[in-house]
């Protein structure tokens, strides 16, 4: 197989861009992807001071380390959930691949804000992964206008939007429907909410691995033992069943909802979704009384 550039031995075979590369071809590719998911979208410029949601992933690294490579002022942010297994191994990944990169990087600790993960789960008595996802999502928009980023930007790829869109689309969730898409806008009206972006959209889970794996990105990432039966695992396979017999659909689905479907729900939600104010404990945007990490932080008083 040669690539379809250069005509050098391809090295990676991209079904649903009728492609096959070079290493510095696919490298081009990937930027360009990148580059084109930034404008087309209008998700920031450099003048923006960006804040990196960092797992410990290989898809957040890729998207810090290419978004760096383009001239972004960029900082990285890694909230270690002090899950005895996983946390560890996945904040020194982060730390380690900063410091070699030589890119700032914040870590929170959710043990110091009472807040640790395993003990969440214990005294909550209920699946964690949705405390845990409104306790990280808390996290990362309290840091990033605390300390004055103008966009935060999450390592979620083609495959995580699919698998959202999907899920969102057969509960028919409107507000969720209205509310999805590559940039999650600003909203300073009511306590504060950072403005969102995925960079990453354009480019598929494999796409993604592949650039990784060429730059030497290393992520020793340990999975979290609470992960078992995540709802978009299944999603994801249908979906793969779906590109394998139509490639290039999965893009073309995306960019349709993003241009015909998208606006129409967020038209249609505004209607729909109660209206936020600041919550009652911390100011931070709600729209109910108390925000939900503050309601986390009560149930565990209670539960004492
Ligand atoms: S899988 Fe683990 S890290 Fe992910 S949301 Fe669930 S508890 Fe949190
Ligand atoms: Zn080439
Ligand atoms: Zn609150």
């Amino acid at each position: 197989m040669k690539c379809s550039r250069c005509k050098a031995p391809a090295v990676v075979s991209l079904p649903s861009h009728h492609s096959a590369f070079c290493e510095a071809c696919y490298l081009d590719f990937f930027t360009k992807q990148v580059e084109k998911g930034i404008r087309k979208q209008k998700l920031f410029t450099h003048e923006d001071r960006i804040l990196v949601a960092l797992s410990g992933g290989k898809d957040s690294l890729a998207l810090v380390y290419e978004l760096q490579l383009q001239g972004y002022n960029v900082t990285g942010l890694h909230i270690d959930l002090g899950i005895p297994s996983s946390s560890a191994p996945a904040r020194n990944s982060t730390e380690a691949f900063c410091t070699k990169h030589n890119i700032p990087l914040l870590v929170k600790e959710m043990e110091k804000e009472g807040l640790a993960i395993p003990m969440v789960k214990e005294r909550l008595r209920r699946p964690v992964c949705s405390a845990c996802g409104k306790i990280k999502r808390h996290f990362f928009n309290k840091i990033a206008l605390e300390e004055g980023f103008t966009v935060l930007a999450t390592g979620h790829n083609l495959d995580d939007e699919i698998a959202r869109l999907f899920s969102n689309t057969i509960r028919w969730d409107i507000p969720y429907l209205g509310d999805q898409g590559p940039a999650l806008e600003a909203d300073d009206e009511h306590g504060g909410f950072i403005r969102k972006v995925k960079p990453l959209w354009r480019l598929s889970e494999w796409e993604t691995a592949n650039y990784a794996f060429l730059r030497g990105i290393e992520n020793h990432y340990a999975s979290c033992p609470y992960s078992k039966g995540a709802s978009f695992t299944f999603h994801k396979q249908v979906w793969a069943t779906i590109e394998n017999h139509m490639p290039g659909r999965k893009i073309d689905f995306y960019q349709g909802f993003l241009e015909r479907g998208q606006p129409l729900f967020a038209q249609a939600s505004e209607k729909q979704s109660d209206p936020l104010h600041p919550c009652q404990r911390c100011g931070f945007p709600t729209s109910a009384g108390v925000c939900g990490v503050c309601r986390i932080r009560e149930a565990l008083a209670e539960g004492q």
